[in-house]
Order: structure tokens, then C-alpha cells, then sequence
């Protein structure tokens, strides 16, 4: 019963910590919607099925991109152009 239940917590544990990971690697990788090497705006070109938002750069030949899937990229300077 007791090794269940610290097993179980554990499960839980290391599921909130991948968690916080993910979203504090997305938020760091969003950069508040700035390319972090060109400093240019990320441009969304697609959404995938599961929700998660599909962002390719405006300058590093636009050959970079990312994907977001936690909400770190409200961010109100990407509604202006
Ligand atoms: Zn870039």
C-alpha cells in the first residue's frame, strides 16, 4: 500500500516537473515572440492538430522554426504587423 502510493507520487512528481520543463523551454524558446538569435518577429505559418502553433522565423532565412504548445505565445506584439 505504501509503496504504491509513493511510486504513484513519484509518477506524479516527475509528470508536473516534465511539465514545468516543457512549458519553461517553450516560454524561453518563445522569447516573447522575438527570434533570440536575430532578434526578428516569429511569424505563425500553421497549427497542428493537436493545438500546438507552428512558428517560422522572419529572418535567419527562414529556415528556423518552432512549436508551441503551452500558452506562452499571447503575447499582444504579434496582433500588430
Ligand atoms: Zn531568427
Amino acid at each position: 500500500m505504501e509503496v504504491e502510493f509513493v511510486f504513484a507520487a513519484c509518477l506524479v512528481a516527475l509528470f508536473i516537473c516534465g511539465c514545468v520543463w516543457a512549458r519553461s523551454f517553450e516560454r524561453k524558446t518563445w522569447n516573447n515572440g522575438i527570434c533570440s538569435e536575430c532578434a526578428k518577429r516569429w511569424v505563425c505559418f500553421d497549427m497542428a492538430s493537436d493545438g500546438s502553433r507552428g512558428y517560422r522565423c522572419a529572418g535567419c532565412q527562414r529556415t528556423k522554426r518552432i512549436w508551441i504548445s503551452w500558452a506562452v505565445d499571447t503575447n499582444p506584439r504579434l496582433i500588430d504587423d
